[in-house]
């Protein structure tokens, strides 16, 4: 199963680099088919293999030789692996756990497109985010229906709204610092990690703070940026969120069990 991911995330991976590139530039992510962005001349079928392709042409276009990005690459092998991770890790046994995991991998999805794209553009754009609460929700409330506990989405409402609120009362207080976007983003965000758990979405929300304030005060020593400046915070908080899904509930155990062990002795 970890394998099937792998190749189906490398497939969907190379979909991504597509809407990475034309959704600031709002174009359309179906038509055209991948060109090449120097020729503009069309991609053949058997150089558009995940991975491999760019690895077999040296990183070049085959008709124009110019250099392609390695960042092509490296977004299809990271969405195989994230694939792959999730699946392993959440082996899914029910018809909720496969909704879960399809939430899940939605969720790994939009978080590589939002990353790179507040990277490169400094926004989180609404044509992603926004889908994201419809398709969350809808995953949410059909696995809540399966399992007849309405206890996850209703954590999940919560998780959103709390964090919704928190960022959008940072974005006030530091107006230049946490744009709107984030604070979408962080409504987004909040559903998923709240559904998986109170755990998840404190470990998740803790870990972009941590991240996110690390990197903007080594940014501010290395006078890499001011207070003025700016700093991404974006990309933190989808890395804390994927911190929070996988060891949120690992960290939350351990803590109990160091508690368990301490009362028996
Ligand atoms: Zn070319």
């Amino acid at each position: 199963m970890p394998l099937i991911a792998f190749i189906v995330g490398a497939l969907i991976g190379s979909f991504l680099n597509v809407v990475i590139f034309r959704t600031p530039r709002k174009l359309s992510v179906i038509a055209p088919a991948s060109a090449c962005p120097t020729c503009h001349v069309a991609i053949r079928g058997r150089d558009n293999i995940p991975i491999l392709s760019w690895i077999l042409l040296g990183g070049k276009c085959r008709n124009c030789n110019s250099e392609i990005s390695w960042r092509y690459p490296m977004v299809e092998m990271t969405t195989a692996s994230i694939f792959a991770l999730i699946v392993w890790h959440f082996s899914p046994t029910s018809i909720s756990s496969v909704l879960e995991l399809i939430s899940l991998l939605y969720l790994a999805a939009i978080s590589i497109v939002l990353a790179l794209i507040d990277l490169d553009t400094h926004t989180l754009p609404n044509r992603i985010v926004l889908p994201s609460y419809i398709v969350g929700l809808l995953l949410m409330v059909g696995a809540s229906i399966s399992t007849g506990d309405l206890q996850p989405i209703l954590r999940a409402l919560m998780g959103s709204t709390l964090m919704w609120t928190l960022y959008f009362l940072m974005a006030l207080a530091y107006p230049g610092g946490m744009g709107f976007g984030d604070v979408k983003t962080a409504g987004a965000l909040g559903l998923f990690l709240g559904y998986l758990g109170w755990n998840v979405l404190v470990v998740g929300a803790f870990t972009a703070f941590a991240l996110g304030g690390l990197f903007a005060l080594w940014l501010l020593i290395s006078k890499r940026a001011n207070i003025k400046s700016g700093i991404p915070f974006g990309p933190w908080m989808l890395v804390g969120a994927w911190i929070g899904i996988f060891l949120g509930g690992g960290i939350a155990e351990k803590y109990l069990s160091l508690f368990r062990l301490g009362n028996g002795f």
